[in-house]
């Protein structure tokens, strides 16, 4: 069932609660990315003008010692969003207790304040990550109404997110409507063909995908370390290639269903070490020396994913084709990043993480369709499966 929006929320001159994702990467006390930032700002500004007092919540990395604390704390995020914004934003450095309190209760109409990362109640038995009841409770006790817009959490059940919503009214911001837009249309009803690319390093982290979108999907191109167990199991030499043994079976499984749906590597990119400096050779998939292993697509395979792309509708995809991080071992990646940019009116989605990554790094951001915020969120969408996050807000 549909759930309740931002939009279906009297918010008006209350006090609003939002669950944003500011889990931005840093360097040296600098954020790197804003970009989930930015991200929220929809959600921030609809609610300033409707007179709302914001207290956004976020976490930030993972909170497992004392020392955890000082290089994951918020206030550098308040100070960016705030630039970005235009107007003073409050940090409050505790995220609970009286300070905070008086924080949120001085508030005035259109006032933003965001609270110290929520990971730090981990310290003292995982409360937060936990979903602690007497925490999500407490929090619910601070504002009037709930709007979760943190989708790169959305997976998660934690007291920020699925604690408050179970104690307050609730519904879903605007990146969050935005996100499960673009996701849920383009596997629940896809403009057809529609074509998957899969890559990443393991198999076993994406199984589940490769399962439900085999139903969906016209094509799945499956690239990344994640082809060897499937080359493994035709029956091919990989030589030291990632690959797990273990996943052989249900590797041979889903190819004797998927038949010609499935699309591997036909050339591969091997490497005599895993290393940046590694000597590289392109072959093809039957002759991988049993001491190289494989760590890119070659560029005839990047043709067939081409030509394969060409006509795609409906693109999704998730996870590298090789190791990007590589210059040598770069090229598959670069390659499919680009037959997707140049696509013409094609519904085209980068499904997070190390891929979106990719797609910032060769600036194509503005020639997808989405970027998602949430790499793992969105893969357990592609899954099939429930996101808690969203679950756990009220229906329409
Ligand atoms: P994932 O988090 O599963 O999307 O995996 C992303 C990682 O997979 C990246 O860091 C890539 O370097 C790595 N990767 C992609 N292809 C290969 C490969 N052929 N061998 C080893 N690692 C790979």
């Amino acid at each position: 069932m549909a759930k309740k929006t931002i939009k279906d929320l009297d918010v008006q001159g209350k006090t609003v609660l939002v669950r944003v994702d500011f889990n931005v990467p840093f360097q040296d006390g600098k954020i790197t990315d804003d970009n989930r930032i930015v991200q929220a700002l929809q959600t921030i500004k609809y609610l300033i003008d409707q007179d709302s007092k914001v207290v956004l919540f976020s976490h930030l990395g993972k909170i497992k010692a004392e020392e955890d604390k000082a290089k994951n704390d918020l206030k550098p995020v308040a100070e960016r969003l705030s630039e970005l914004l235009g107007k003073e934003v409050k940090f409050s450095p505790e995220t609970r207790g009286e300070e905070l309190e008086a924080m949120v209760n001085g508030l005035e109409a259109g006032d933003v304040m965001l609270v110290q990362n929520t990971r730090y109640e981990d310290l003292d038995g995982k409360k937060e990550s936990g979903n602690d009841p007497e925490l999500g409770k407490y929090w619910a006790s601070l504002g009037e109404v709930f709007v979760n817009d943190a989708f790169g959490t959305a997976h998660r059940a934690h007291a920020s997110n699925v604690g408050i919503a179970s104690n307050l009214e609730s519904g879903v911001g605007f990146l969050i409507e935005k996100e499960l837009k673009y996701l849920g249309e383009a596997v629940d009803n896809p403009e057809r063909p529609f074509v998957a690319i899969l890559g990443g390093a393991k198999v076993s982290d994406k199984i589940n995908v490769i399962t439900n979108l085999l139903d969906k999907a016209d094509k799945i191109i499956i690239g990344g370390g994640m082809a060897y167990t499937f080359l493994k199991a035709q029956g091919k030499e990989v030589g030291t290639s990632l690959m797990e043994e273990d996943r052989i079976p249900v590797a041979k499984e889903i190819m004797e269903k998927a038949g010609d749906k499935l699309v591997l590597p036909v050339d591969v990119v091997i490497a005599d070490d895993f290393s940046p400096e590694a000597n590289a050779e392109v072959v093809s998939i039957d002759e991988i020396p049993a001491d190289w292993q494989g760590l890119d697509s070659g560029p005839e395979s990047v043709k067939l994913y081409d030509e394969i792309l060409k006509d795609a509708k409906t693109v999704v995809w998730n996870g590298p084709m090789g190791v990007f991080e590589f210059e040598k071992f770069a090229q598959g990646t670069i390659g499919v990043c680009e037959s997707i940019a140049h696509l013409e009116g094609a519904n085209t989605i980068v499904g997070g993480g190390d891929s979106a990554a990719a797609v910032a790094q060769l600036g194509y951001e503005e020639k997808f369709t989405h970027i998602s915020t949430g790499g793992g969120a969105s893969l357990q969408y592609l899954e099939g499966k429930p996101l808690p996050g969203i679950e756990a807000i009220a229906d329409k």
